[in-house]
């Protein structure tokens, strides 16, 4: 990723900020089964925006040219999404490695 992506990247993300943009939904489209998530609209209320996610590639049915705040809010839930596995597969091994010294000890 270049300097210039990244930037483009952080100011999408400081957008979908402070509009509050975030994903309110999520499931997969029939036709191909890509992941898609819903997010919520700054210009328009009660509009959903579905970004799709083909590959690596998040793609938005908005009308931005640029990196869009849709695509910048579903990118920072999947960063969540990620984090918060491996924490909890963190928690999982912790949880083995007691149950392992417990038996050990009882031996
Ligand atoms: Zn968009």
């Amino acid at each position: 990723m270049t300097t210039r992506q990244r930037s483009e990247l952080e100011a999408a993300i400081e957008r979908a900020t402070e509009h509050g943009i975030e994903v309110v939904g999520h499931g997969h489209r029939k036709r191909d089964g890509a992941k898609i998530y819903c997010t919520t609209s700054h210009s328009e209320a009660n509009r959903w925006h579905i970004v799709a996610l083909v590959g690596n590639r998040l793609t938005c049915d908005c009308h931005s040219r640029k990196l869009c705040s849709h695509r910048a809010a579903v990118h920072m839930y999947l960063v969540v999404q990620l984090a918060e596995r491996a924490a909890r597969a963190e928690e999982i091994e912790c949880e083995l490695e007691i149950e392992t010294r417990d038996r050990s000890e009882s031996e």
